[in-house]
């Protein structure tokens, strides 16, 4: 018998459910075809959790999440839930999920598939079999810090204040994240921070140091966040791993994000301690613009999985065979709406989803 994989499927608000049906089907095609043996649940969360329960996010599925091996989060939100308040409103229940699966990185790949170089706004030859991770520390720094608010001084002026603030430990934890993720791919690690005007970024920039003795086979290098959005526009294949603080991971991100075209294409991790929590999940939104119609991209998520098959699961093989699954139906010139070009075949959600699962039968049986 093979080792059982627990799964819970949170499929969340607007396109949510559209998106993760497909997902499920590869994840039944895995169980048929590669013998995977997962356990899957289901859930609400979000907006669809608040309608049925009152809160974003119920203790059983809470519960239920802290048992399984990975969770699978589709997208929440949207202009229904608008006037709910803070602290039940959808996004509550994937700060919640972040938070209580103690999930501090986020793991963002910036791949650039070969079919789809054209949709970058950069020059296909900058972004060309580009291949970059971010690795975005999740819960400390400037969004997190004490003190925090707005106040009125005696003057009447009103004062803003945020605190950007990290220990040794939180630093520690994400840069090795960062150095064994490097070890699997191109061995190499750019730490950014602003250690020229911020003490909270030399102490980054130091113990990043510290750890990097761990892991001598990597190379590690120190860039400057402005500098680093720069050199991600100007050179992006220059850079493996990018590890960073919550806030410039922020932006970061984004931009690489955006090197490869559309949001519809971006999977994403977060992780806990090695063993803990894992969720995956779209880079996008809910897209209420665009849901109940058929016509959202089902690629992010699907490529979601295969970040679980590959980090959670430990099988390489099957995350490898659905990213060439991606590759090869988006060479055959299928596209959904969101990555659609000139000459190419419009086509639904669940089109989409089918010739995904027959090119990995084709992958198969090679
Ligand atoms: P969005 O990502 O939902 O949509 C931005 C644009 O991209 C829209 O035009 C949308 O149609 C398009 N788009 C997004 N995903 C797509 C896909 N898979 N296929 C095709 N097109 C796609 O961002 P938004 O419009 O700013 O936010 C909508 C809602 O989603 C808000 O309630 C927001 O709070 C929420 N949101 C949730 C998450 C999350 O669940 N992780 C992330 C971002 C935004």
């Amino acid at each position: 018998m093979t080792k059982e994989l627990s799964l819970l499927m949170l499929a969340g608000d607007g396109i949510g459910p559209e998106i993760m049906v497909e997902a499920r089907r590869v994840v039944d095609w895995l169980m048929e075809n590669r013998g995977l043996n997962f356990t899957v649940h289901e859930g609400l969360v979000g907006g669809a959790a608040y309608d049925v329960f009152g809160v974003a996010l119920d203790d059983d599925t809470l519960a239920l999440a802290r048992q399984v091996d990975a969770v699978m989060l589709g997208a929440v939100g949207g202009p229904k839930w608008d006037g709910v308040d803070y602290d039940k409103r959808p996004e509550a229940g994937l700060l919640t999920l972040r938070k209580e699966l103690g999930l501090f990185a986020n793991l963002r790949p910036a791949i650039c598939f070969e079919p789809l170089v054209e949709a970058s706004s950069l020059k296909p030859e900058l972004v060309s079999g580009l291949d970059i991770m971010i690795v975005r520390e999740l819960t400390g720094g400037v969004y997190f810090g004490e003190p925090r608010g707005i106040e009125t001084l005696e003057n009447g002026e009103r004062r803003g204040v945020n605190t950007q603030v990290y220990t040794t430990s939180e630093i520690h934890r994400i840069a090795r994240v960062a150095f064994e993720l490097a070890a699997k791919r191109g061995g190499r690690v750019t730490s950014s921070e602003k250690a020229n005007v911020m003490e909270s970024g030399l102490l980054w920039r130091e113990e990043v140091t510290v750890i990097a003795a761990d892991y001598p086979e990597i190379k590690l290098d120190h860039m400057l966040a402005d500098s680093c959005a720069m050199q991600l526009v100007r050179a992006p294949k220059q850079f493996d791993v990018i590890v960073t603080d919550n806030l410039f991971g922020d932006l970061l991100s984004d931009v690489a994000a955006m090197l490869t075209g559309s949001l519809g294409m971006l999977p994403s991790a977060a992780l806990g301690v090695k063993g803990g929590g894992a969720m995956y999940e779209p880079v996008h939104g809910s897209a209420p613009d665009i849901a109940g119609k058929g016509v959202a991209n089902p690629i992010a998520t699907i490529l979601s999985l295969a970040m679980a098959l590959r980090y959670t699961f430990d099988c390489e093989a099957e995350a490898q065979m659905i990213e060439d699954a991606v590759q090869n139906v988006l060479a055959g010139g299928l596209r959904t709406a969101d990555i659609m070009q000139p000459g190419k075949a419009k086509v639904s959600t669940s089109v989409m989803g089918d010739s995904i699962l027959r090119a990995l039968d084709r992958l198969n049986e090679k």
